[in-house]
């Protein structure tokens, strides 16, 4: 997987004053610009958004992302056994390959792009600079990375590529707060 400038800041070991700093100074520097809608903004015109999560906390609810699942449906097997000895970081929501996944939160696009176990994935940099991870997919939605987008906004399409092409389609959705790692996201989708 890629590992670009977004995620390099949004590490969630990395100190969070220091981070601020660094993003208070590209902030000065690009005078605080929003770019124009439709358009992908460059490293300098993203500072903003940047406060914006860093100052919004994360719901304790979120839509489940995946187009006509609901929270009844979803079946809890965070810390699940997996090959080679790794825990099941997430959750899986099965529906038919080609349903619409959707972002459960508002954020930038930290990366789309191709790794081993997840296949087609796409990272969100998410409330409270959470990361929310997208994984097995058909098919991704029509952004790029640095976009920002929207909850609902569609994220990619259900598959299972990666390690799951021997299972059925599903959405492997995991969730990465800010100094914790991976959390259950299961709470999170059936809570009322
Ligand atoms: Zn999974």
């Amino acid at each position: 997987m890629q590992f670009s400038v977004w995620q390099r800041y949004a590490r969630p070991q990395a100190n969070r004053a220091a981070r601020f700093i660094i993003i208070l100074l590209i902030a000065s520097l690009a005078g605080c610009q929003r770019p124009e809608s439709g358009q992908q903004p460059g490293l300098f015109q993203l500072p903003m958004e940047y406060l914006h999560l860093m100052q919004t906390p994360l719901p304790a609810q979120l839509p489940v992302p995946v187009q006509g699942v609901k929270p009844q449906q979803i079946v809890d097997t965070w810390g699940a056994a997996r090959s080679q000895g790794r825990r099941h970081e997430g959750v899986d929501i099965f529906a038919k390959r080609g349903t619409p996944v959707l972002s459960t939160t508002e954020g930038l696009i930290l990366s789309v792009g191709i790794n081993t176990l997840g296949g087609n994935v796409v990272w969100v940099l998410g409330p409270d600079m959470s990361r929310h991870y997208y994984a097995h997919l058909e098919s991704y939605g029509q952004f790029s990375q640095g976009d920002w987008i929207k909850v609902g906004d569609v994220v990619g399409y259900v598959g299972n590529s990666g390690n799951a092409r021997t299972t059925p389609p599903h959405l492997h959705y995991g969730i990465y707060r800010n100094g914790e790692g991976a959390i259950n996201p299961y709470p999170y989708l059936t809570r009322d």
